[in-house]
């Protein structure tokens, strides 16, 4: 079996990697690259003719993040007779996300936000649907290619990380035996608010493994129920005192996490029924798709609908919105990096020098956003400055900020853990930047001398 990596496998950068199984070409997520523009976003899809000599028979996409589908329908131009294969809640999301994206990347072009022409066209994807083939969990499917010298069975695993993410395992034969490959991708082993935590399965020969949190040594050390806690006690806190809280969130998956939580808590009296909750954005279709597939993947409660939590909507001119942030209330809004020019960073700029307000931080901030920055300002101390938009400030924070872990992906231990239940020969780890790689490399080397742990560069051809 060939491997190569067609994404940045340093950096949290595009999810993608080419398989060449007895001559079955198969390529596990097709991301873009969240930190590029055009095509410098783009894994390397002409590497599996150049560098692999191969062929693409099957894409595999794992779960709805831009980082994991974004070029999908890339992938799908270069290799036209590629079959997609995704769980039918992530096909759901993809019908819905990859036309906004087209839109978003025209709208841009077309306004010179920037100088690349989009990738992919609106009008292109009606088509690209077709090929997508959804299968349920833990059922085997074919991925045998045309050339493929010996059959190949995928097959779906819960991956607990957001609505329809799967870890993907591969069958095969190889001189005789039979062989397991299984890759976790984005991966989260805890319960979260709405999605039970992942299901693997119990055994895999090659195991390519995400890194995102192998350098935290925070998150291992943090339980759910304590940040939950900790959350409803500053949360109660802003709203006694009038004051407004902004949630800046991924609109996909943390935002529904979130508001399912504030439906929790209101529901326990946390927060009084009459406080508004406040979201924008395509959260309401993404909701719309939670609740549709509610019996059909992994819940911890079937009854509950994202729909439900009573929401109002953002007003757009900014008079109404002066009103609104009067308070108290509750804003679920993205970007959770709170890049500008989105709603989260407008209104952050709105509410950072009141001290009755708070911007409350419900997941990773990566170093250099403006949610990093305002994060950092406040550990600094009460009235430090902080720049949040070019031309704007700086500011003096004076609003409560806090940071919880919520976060959408497993800790180290839970990732150690996969690799003791799994006991792979080797494994390959990607999906991470080079101290959580270096963290887990070193630890898996202790507890399992006898696994071949190998970090894959961009591009390099591994033999398994
Ligand atoms: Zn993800
Ligand atoms: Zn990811």
């Amino acid at each position: 079996m060939k491997f190569l990596a067609l994404g940045d496998t340093e950096e949290i950068g595009a999810s993608c990697h080419f398989l060449d199984i007895g001559g079955t070409g198969i390529v596990l997520d097709a991301g873009t690259d969240p930190r590029r523009e055009g095509p410098d976003s783009l894994p390397r899809f002409d590497w599996v003719r150049e560098r692999a000599q191969s062929y693409v028979d099957h894409a595999l996409i794992t779960h709805a993040h831009h980082d994991h589908m974004g070029s999908l329908p890339v992938l799908v131009e270069e290799f036209p007779h590629a079959m997609a294969h995704m769980t039918d809640a992530t096909k759901q999301l993809l019908d819905f996300l990859l036309p906004a994206s087209a839109r978003l990347q025209k709208k841009r072009y077309e306004q010179g936000e920037t100088q690349h022409e989009p990738l992919f066209a609106e009008e292109d994807l009606d088509f690209l649907s077709h090929v997508y083939l959804s299968h349920e969990l833990e059922k085997d499917f074919d991925l045998t290619g045309i050339e493929g010298s010996t059959s190949v069975k995928g097959r779906f695993y819960s991956a607990g990380h957001i609505l329809g993410s799967v870890g993907t395992e591969l069958r095969f034969e190889e001189k005789g035996e039979e062989r397991r490959l299984f890759y976790t991708s984005d991966t989260n082993m805890q319960p979260q608010s709405i999605i039970p935590g992942g299901e693997y399965p119990s055994t895999a020969d090659v195991l390519v493994l995400e890194t995102t949190l192998g350098a935290d040594e925070e998150a291992e050390q943090t339980s759910r129920p304590e940040e939950v806690e900790k959350f409803r006690k500053t949360l109660g806190r802003v709203i006694d005192r009038g004051g407004t809280a902004l949630i800046p969130v991924f609109v996909m998956g943390r935002a529904q996490e979130m508001l399912a939580m504030l439906q929790r808590l209101k529901d326990e009296g946390t927060i009084p029924s009459g406080v508004p909750i406040y979201t924008a954005g395509s959260m309401r279709a993404i909701a719309g798709i939670y609740d549709d597939t509610n019996d059909t993947t992994p819940r911890l409660d079937e009854e509950f609908k994202v729909f439900d939590v009573e929401q109002e909507r953002v007003p757009y001119e900014s008079d109404a919105k002066t009103e609104i942030l009067e308070g108290p209330g509750i804003m679920v809004v993205s970007s959770g990096m709170m890049f500008e020019p989105t709603l989260s960073n407008v209104l952050a700029r709105r509410i950072v020098e009141n001290e009755e307000d708070a911007v409350l931080i419900v997941g990773h901030a990566v170093e250099g956003t403006p949610a990093r920055r305002l994060q950092d300002a406040a550990a600094d101390g009460q009235g430090s400055p902080v720049m949040l938009a070019e031309g704007h400030g700086p500011q003096p924070v004076y609003c409560t900020v806090e940071r919880f872990r919520f976060s959408g992906h497993s800790h180290r231990r839970d990732l150690l853990a996969i690799v003791d239940d799994l006991s792979p020969e080797t494994v390959l780890l990607v999906h991470g930047e080079p101290e959580a790689q270096a963290w887990m490399r070193e630890n898996i080397e202790q507890r399992h001398p006898e696994i071949d742990v190998r970090r894959p560069d961009w591009g390099e051809m591994i033999e398994i």
